[in-house]
């Protein structure tokens, strides 16, 4: 799995684009920068330092200034610094917030169950380890349904169950939701706000962090090892878009949902044919979806493990032959008799892609003819 780990500093941008309340903060990389900063914040700030590795403040990458000659020295000194090996060469200057409590927020992928976990707790400041380990029972955990959608009030009970007092429920219900929502837009593995402070003014992102997947393609073949040791089992949704996905395995077929919505496609299945799918269950897929009327364009995408590529190629066409209608197929095809297969689709005039960008791409091109 490649990870695209951002900074504090860019995932408070995207937070509040989102409608996540942030601090006042300004971007600083030198002294005379950091004192103009807190200057124009006006108010006692703290200067946080911009890197990549996690535990940042008990390394003593965080401080606080309190008025912007002391933010000027703070900054030369921290910009001194070497945190966990990571030199530190920008630093966050934020106005200084008026903490009551620290609650704990994140939304990130259980891989296990294939569906986005969100985790939440009124003991945040810590991280989730310490929670976990010292305040079990104050660990609230929401498993969401990657094919309904997530609605408020779900995102209330859960602040509800995390007993945060009465009149902050439909405000911290508020960011869960969007919080929620921005894991899913930006493709995220984790989205997490801790601490989420209340201050006198509200609730406020202390902290940030977003980490977004940008291997998609390796994600795939993780979930593939994992799923070709099940039998073969069809699991079918039908969705509002007009391109059927149909996958080998969930977090394949999951994958090209992604990555046509990447592309601004809209999928208008879901149909997973199991790790080692055969011709027959190849064919049986198709046939499923061209009967749905709503289907514009199919998108195979077909990952071969014990999955043999010729027989994906020989199942494909044995199906349109026959087929009701005529419809625009997309392939995406690797894997075991690779070549194989794609000498049988060249041969009955049926292009292909090996890359599932280029296949989903080109599957949303297609339906919006
Ligand atoms: P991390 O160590 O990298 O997670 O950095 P955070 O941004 O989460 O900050 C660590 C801790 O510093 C927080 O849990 C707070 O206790 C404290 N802190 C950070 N910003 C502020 C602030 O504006 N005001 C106050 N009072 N404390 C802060
Ligand atoms: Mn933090």
């Amino acid at each position: 799995m490649i990870t695209l780990k951002i900074y504090e500093y860019q995932a408070k941008e995207i937070f509040k684009k989102n409608g996540i309340p942030v601090p006042i903060n300004q971007l600083s990389e030198n002294g005379v920068d950091a004192e103009k900063a807190a200057k124009k914040i006006d108010k006692s700030v703290v200067l946080k330092s911009q890197v990549l590795v996690g535990g940042r403040g008990k390394a003593g990458g965080i401080k606080f200034a309190d008025n912007p000659s002391d933010a000027h020295k703070t900054a030369d000194e921290l910009l001194q610094f070497n945190i966990k090996g990571e030199k530190v060469s920008k630093l966050l200057v934020e106005e200084k917030l008026d903490i009551e409590s620290e609650y704990y927020l994140s939304v990130v992928m259980d891989r296990s169950v294939r569906k986005p976990l969100i985790i939440a707790s009124t003991e945040g400041g810590v991280d989730i380890e310490e929670i976990a380990r010292v305040t079990p029972e104050k660990l609230v955990k929401y498993h969401v349904n990657p094919f309904e959608r997530f609605l408020p009030y779900q995102a209330r009970d859960i602040a509800i169950e995390m007993g945060v007092p009465n009149h902050l429920i439909s405000k911290t219900g508020a960011i869960i939701w969007k919080l929620f929502n921005l894991f899913k837009k930006y493709d995220a593995i984790i989205a997490e706000i801790n601490p989420l402070a209340l201050t006198p003014q509200g609730l406020i992102a202390a902290d940030a962090k977003l980490d977004i997947d940008d291997d998609a393609l390796y994600r795939q073949k993780e979930f593939m090892d994992n799923e070709s040791t099940k039998k073969d089992e069809f699991a079918y949704v039908e969705l509002d878009g007009d391109i059927a996905v149909i996958g080998n395995g969930a977090g394949l077929t999951l994958s090209g949902m992604d990555m046509l919505k990447l592309y601004g496609g809209k999928a208008a299945t879901f149909l997973d044919i199991g790790g080692g799918a055969s011709k027959e269950n190849i064919a049986r897929a198709l046939n499923i979806v061209i009967s749905n009327h709503k289907v514009k364009v199919v998108f195979l995408n077909v990952l071969g493990g014990i999955t043999r590529a010729d027989d994906v190629a020989n199942g494909v066409i044995s199906v349109l032959e026959g087929a009701e209608r005529k419809i625009p197929l997309v392939i995406r095809l690797t894997g075991t008799n690779e070549e194989e297969g794609q000498r049988i689709l060249n041969e009955a005039g049926i292009s292909f892609e090996t890359s599932m960008e280029a296949a989903a791409s080109k599957a949303v091109e297609l339906s919006s003819k």
